[in-house]
């Protein structure tokens, strides 16, 4: 089984994306939980334009991916998880468990930190709320997190089923919760005991610096809970929230293809960082 899986690891990772890009697709056109503000093939056309950019970089400078790696960590017997003689399902569920947690970590470092801001504004500039910007990161935030992942795999050994189960989950766990979707309350209310759904995540793309950070989360709901980050929903509403950031509203810097890619370079860190927060209607700061 696993060696089915490194053999057809970039099919099944691509039919796993299609298939649930097509799913929620679907249900966002039947029925989308907020008017878009910004016209979808605009939008669409450049936020795809970039996943298929961020797609040929990684290609091009991992060409193994993660599942390589994991593949040669585990073969040189390195990290934690190939020091002990667990059962392979547990080994699994342990490794999922441990690279989610990293995620959440990294997702608050990028945040918390202004330089790294500067990068993961490029996700959360996005107008619109739907499942295109849950792939919409810059290139060097997706350098970085390969990075940043791979030295995860290599600390922690884990099974290699366990790094591309992860990196399907991920792709389509981004989709789900960035989808422009209504759940019913009480479904929605039982699956985010246990996984983030739409109306969680959301919270986070809001334009308000205390709702940006909070649900770090993208897979597993329990960090936030644990960590004290978690809101149950935005203040004015998933309806009349909005969703962005402050400086950075003109349609040819965070929609076009162009401007979202130079976004990093342009103009200071005011607001969101962990020393550049910024309330209602306080003074922008002069940093
Ligand atoms: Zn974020
Ligand atoms: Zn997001």
């Amino acid at each position: 089984m696993e060696a089915w899986l490194v053999g057809n690891e970039p099919a099944v990772r691509l039919a796993a994306f299609l298939g649930v890009l097509a799913f929620m697709a679907t249900w966002e056109v039947l029925a989308p939980r907020r008017a878009l503000q910004v016209s979808k093939t605009q939008r669409w056309a450049n936020n795809i334009g970039l996943v298929v950019l961020n797609t040929l970089l990684l290609r091009l400078l991992f060409p193994a991916a993660a599942a390589g790696i994991a593949l040669h960590v585990d073969a040189q017997e390195w990290g934690v998880l190939n020091q002990f003689e667990l059962p392979p399902a547990l080994a699994i569920v342990f490794a999922l468990v441990v690279l989610d947690l990293a995620i959440w970590l990294q997702h608050v470092m990028f945040h918390a930190i202004p330089l790294l801001w500067r990068l993961h504004r490029v996700h959360h500039a996005d107008l619109d709320y739907d499942l295109t910007t849950g792939a919409r990161f810059h290139p060097i935030e997706i350098l970085l997190s390969m990075l940043i992942k791979s030295a995860v795999i290599v600390l922690l050994g884990p099974p290699v089923a366990a790094v591309i189960l992860f990196e399907v989950m991920l792709s389509g766990m981004a989709m789900f919760n960035h989808g422009n979707v209504r759940l019913p309350a009480r479904i929605d209310g039982l699956l985010r005991l246990l996984i983030v759904t739409p109306d969680m995540h959301r919270v986070h793309h809001s334009i308000d610096d205390d709702e940006a950070n909070s649900n770090f989360g993208f897979n597993l709901a329990c960090w936030d809970r644990m960590f004290g980050t978690y809101r149950a929903a935005p203040r004015a509403g998933h309806d009349a929230m909005t969703i962005g950031i402050r400086d950075f509203r003109a349609p040819r810097q965070v929609i076009w293809l162009g401007g979202i890619l130079a976004l990093p370079f342009v103009g200071k860190v005011r607001g969101y960082a962990i020393n550049r927060r910024r309330w209602g209607n306080e003074p922008s700061d002069s940093d």
